[in-house]
């Protein structure tokens, strides 16, 4: 008999959530409005630290309307990390305009803000400037946000920042999603916190919020008949669902500090193995610990990434390669790149581990054990 499988992030649903469904759906606000959506969207807003938080069907409409809301528009350029996950780039796609891609700094694997400087002074020589920087927050902990908002500060270039996988992390005190023009969440079921399938879209600016809630609920004017002045689109969250994240925004510190766990007992266990390295933790913030991500050297370790996948997946265990950057990608082989080897290199050697925040340490201990026996 095989043992039980170990997912990569599985929904780590409780009693509370099913509870507030439950009641959700017998208050028969069965519909992309209602209470629920309204305090969740509160909920979320006062973690956050921002103003406004327009509930959304998913991270990528988020994405979708944070780049309406930054002015971009057909042949724009937008700057977008490669190392991140196709999203974010195809958000830009939507609207007709170009992403260019930069590489990360080794040190958090998130967007080098020398590379976004130095993109943004030659664009600007050019008379190119982008319309809109995104940034990601990659695998929970947030990019070097000092250098990035001065950089686009001076040359008035809007920062969005894509927290998807960054809920409940923070930059210098600062919460994840609390950067920028506007900030991305997504509560898809692989995310430290899930609705199903949702997202969210936080701002400061109360022009931002109107706009998105507008353009998310099919750009209806407020008058009696069906009046429409814009294209629109269906985007809102369900009431039902956005009750399951009421649920799970009230469990994010049991739900950070369980991956936190599950990231010591890696470390623990396997950091002093020869060639594996995990993505390191930034000064400047408070990852969520997402994910747990490490590389492989394959001459130090003895074995090479793809090797420690194959026997993990013999022992029904899920664990996945780090993103394939976007510059490697076909569908953006005509898009332009800055740098390249450090995504290039974290994608070739990089494995994420099995994170959700569920995990026994009967569960963690046989992750372990499945890495050691790779190389005994
Ligand atoms: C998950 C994710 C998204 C997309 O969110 P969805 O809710 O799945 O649409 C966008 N960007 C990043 C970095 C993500 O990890």
């Amino acid at each position: 008999m095989t043992d039980a499988r170990i997912y990569l992030s599985p929904p780590d649903v409780s009693g509370v959530e099913r509870k507030l469904l439950l009641e959700a759906f017998d208050s028969n606000w069965v519909a992309p409005v209602g209470p629920d959506l309204d305090a969740f969207e509160a909920q979320v807003a006062d973690l956050v630290g921002v103003r406004h938080a327009v509930a959304l069907s998913s991270g990528t409409a988020a994405l979708h309307l944070a780049l309406v809301a930054a002015g971009v528009r057909r042949g724009d350029t937008v700057l977008v990390p490669s190392f991140t996950f196709a999203a974010t780039a195809n958000a830009v796609m939507y609207l007709g305009a170009r992403p260019v891609f930069l590489d990360s700094t080794a040190e958090s694997w998130n967007v080098d803000p020398g590379l976004v400087a130095e993109e943004l002074r030659d664009r600007a020589a050019r008379g190119q400037l982008p319309r809109a920087v995104v940034t990601v927050d990659m695998y929970g902990q947030c990019a070097d946000y000092e250098p990035l908002l001065d950089a686009c500060d001076r040359y008035g270039v809007a920062l969005i920042e894509d927290a998807a996988e960054a809920l409940g992390a923070s930059y210098r005190g600062r919460p994840a999603g609390s950067f920028g023009l506007a900030g991305v969440l997504s509560f898809n079921g692989n995310k430290i916190v899930t609705t199903g399938g949702g997202g969210m879209l936080v701002t400061d600016d109360g022009r931002v919020a109107t706009q998105t809630r507008h353009l998310a609920t099919q750009a209806r004017e407020p008058v009696p008949h069906y009046e429409h002045r814009s294209v629109g689109y269906n985007y809102r969250l369900s009431n039902l669902l956005a009750a399951v994240g009421r649920g799970q925004v009230g469990r994010l510190p049991d739900l950070v500090a369980a991956r936190g766990e599950t990231a010591r007992y890696y470390r623990a266990a396997l950091g002093d193995l020869p060639g594996l390295t995990f993505m390191p933790v930034a000064e400047y913030g408070t990852p969520n610990w997402w994910l747990t991500c490490l590389l492989v050297d394959a001459d130090e370790f003895g074995a090479d990434r793809d090797r420690i996948l194959e026997h993990l997946a013999t022992l029904n265990i899920e664990a996945r390669p780090t993103w394939k950057p976007m510059h490697l990608q076909p569908v953006f082989r005509d898009c332009v790149m800055r740098g390249g080897e450090v995504s290039a290199d974290l994608f070739r050697r990089g494995l994420c581990l099995p994170s959700g925040s569920a995990l026994t340490d009967d569960d963690r201990q046989r992750v372990v054990d499945a890495v050691h026996a790779v190389i005994r």
